[in-house]
């Protein structure tokens, strides 16, 4: 079922504010599907988003519980948060969390070819540190390189409360 944003307020639309999201996160929590049973696990990313298209890359160990999924159902969702701020208030409901999030779905594709490995390799590195590291051959050989190719994605804020901004 696809559905809009309840609280639309919250919602962030700015590509400039979402690549703010995007660079800042670092870990994006990666849900799966095991038959009819979710499976979540926290990864380092790395994106590129040119235009609206989004494309997030992942790696990892060259076997375990999350390759075999994607290979038997490709699709995925993810969602990743930054500027976590937990605040708080005089009463229980006054309580709350300052977040940036951005959520989507897509396909997983486990890449074979070498140089598209090295290629998301090095886009990780770029997101994780700001660096340019270039990879060779043996290098690839050892890890599993993801891309996802994000369909549909929102970005949420939701700023601390006013009254906090100014205490701090
Ligand atoms: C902040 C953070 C960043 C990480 N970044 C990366 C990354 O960039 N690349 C990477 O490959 N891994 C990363 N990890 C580790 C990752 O979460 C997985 O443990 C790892 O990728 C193995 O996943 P798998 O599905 O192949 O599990 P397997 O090794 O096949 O093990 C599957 C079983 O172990 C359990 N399990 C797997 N992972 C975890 C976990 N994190 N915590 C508790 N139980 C677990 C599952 O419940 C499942 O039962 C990161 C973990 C954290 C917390």
């Amino acid at each position: 079922m696809r559905r809009g944003m309840t609280r639309r307020e919250r919602e962030v639309t700015d590509r400039e504010e979402i690549r703010k999201i995007l660079d800042k996160c670092q870990i994006l929590h990666l849900g799966l599907t095991d038959g009819d049973e979710p499976y979540v696990v926290p990864l380092n990313y790395g994106y590129t988003m040119e235009n609206e298209d989004l494309v997030l890359y992942v790696h990892g160990a060259t076997a375990g519980y999350k390759l075999d999924l994607i290979q038997a159902n490709p699709k995925v969702f993810f969602e990743m948060d930054c500027d976590v701020v937990p605040f708080e208030g005089q009463k229980a409901c006054q309580y709350g969390t300052a977040y940036a999030s951005v959520m989507g779905r897509g396909r997983a594709e486990i890449l074979e070819d070498v140089e598209e490995k090295k290629k998301g390799l090095s886009i990780l590195m770029k997101t994780q540190t700001g660096k340019d590291f270039e990879f060779n051959d043996k290098m690839v050989s050892i890890v599993s390189v993801i891309r996802i190719t994000v369909s549909e994605y929102t970005a949420k804020h939701r700023p601390l409360p006013k009254m906090m901004v100014s205490e701090q």
